[in-house]
């Protein structure tokens, strides 16, 4: 696989940064521990996230803010533009506990609540056409698994593994492949994922020329990047990323 070259790409593209400040107009639970929230606004008009995986900074104060300023010092955390129009920004939440700021902003914020939206600052976009596609995440990467799953062509391999903890968890996904959930149970999360990876040989490839997201608690970057090696995957056409990382607040993963 690696001395093929790949049909296809990532290239990173700068956003203008922008700062806009929304409200949050409805809130919708997909499933237990899992909620879609519509934040509006007219600041929301030129907002773009040109790639499936691209991140944004929520700020949440904590009540009323009167500045832009007091607002830019509320903490942030960051999350997956799932779908925008002129005025409006759909947001996905693993809502994991009481712990954080993000998870129980979402959970419990008063419609009507404001919060700031910083970014996408930059964006990895995928071009051209992967021959075929490995999507694997936990709860919080299912926004940007939604997003690359509608680029999957009809009929080109692919495979969607996501970990949830329970079964009734499961959450509808649109995609042309039925999406395999895996459950961790009262194990550490990223657990089943782990072993899932670490189940997959070199022979087990989904395809040929595939495109690889795997995304999720910070374990399992090692038995991804492993997999990656396994599979002859060149890591610059692949995202292995830790999106969070247990007992740390706001962790930033390596970009
Ligand atoms: C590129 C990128 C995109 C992301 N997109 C999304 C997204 O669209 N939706 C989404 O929900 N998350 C997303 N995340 C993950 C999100 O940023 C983190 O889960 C973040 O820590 C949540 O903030 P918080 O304020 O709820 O918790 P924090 O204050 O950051 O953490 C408090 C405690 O909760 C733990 N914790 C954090 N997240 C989880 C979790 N999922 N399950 C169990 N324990 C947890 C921490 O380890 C810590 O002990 C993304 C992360 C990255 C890097």
């Amino acid at each position: 696989m690696s001395d093929t070259k790949s049909r296809f790409s990532i290239e990173r593209r700068g956003l203008d940064l922008r700062f806009r400040t929304v409200t949050l107009t409805a809130r919708e639970w997909l499933a237990p521990g899992y909620v879609r929230v519509r934040l509006s606004g007219s600041d929301l008009e030129g907002f773009d996230s040109p790639g499936s995986d691209d991140h944004m900074r929520l700020f949440f104060p904590s009540g009323p803010v009167e500045s832009l300023e007091q607002m830019r010092e509320a903490p942030s955390r960051e999350y997956t533009p799932l779908a925008w129009g002129d005025d409006w920004l759909d947001v996905e939440f693993a809502v994991h506990g009481d712990a954080g700021v993000g998870a129980p902003w979402a959970a419990t914020a008063p419609l009507g609540a404001s919060i700031g939206v910083g970014g996408p600052r930059g964006s990895a976009v995928l071009s051209g056409s992967p021959g075929s596609w490995l999507l694997v995440g936990d709860e919080t990467a299912i926004p940007a698994i939604r997003r690359f799953a509608s680029s999957i062509p009809t009929g080109v391999p692919a495979r969607i593994v996501i970990e949830t903890a329970s079964v009734g968890r499961e959450i509808e996904i649109d995609t042309p492949v039925d999406v395999e959930w895996l459950h961790r149970g009262d194990a550490a999360e990223g657990s089943a994922l782990i072993a899932f990876l670490d189940r997959l040989t070199a022979d087990d490839s989904v395809g040929d020329d595939p495109f690889v997201f795997i995304a999720a608690e910070q374990s399992v970057v090692k038995p991804g990047r492993a997999l990656l090696s396994r599979w002859g995957v060149d890591s610059a056409n692949a995202v292995v990323k830790g999106y969070w990382k247990r007992g740390e607040a706001e962790y930033h993963a390596p970009h």
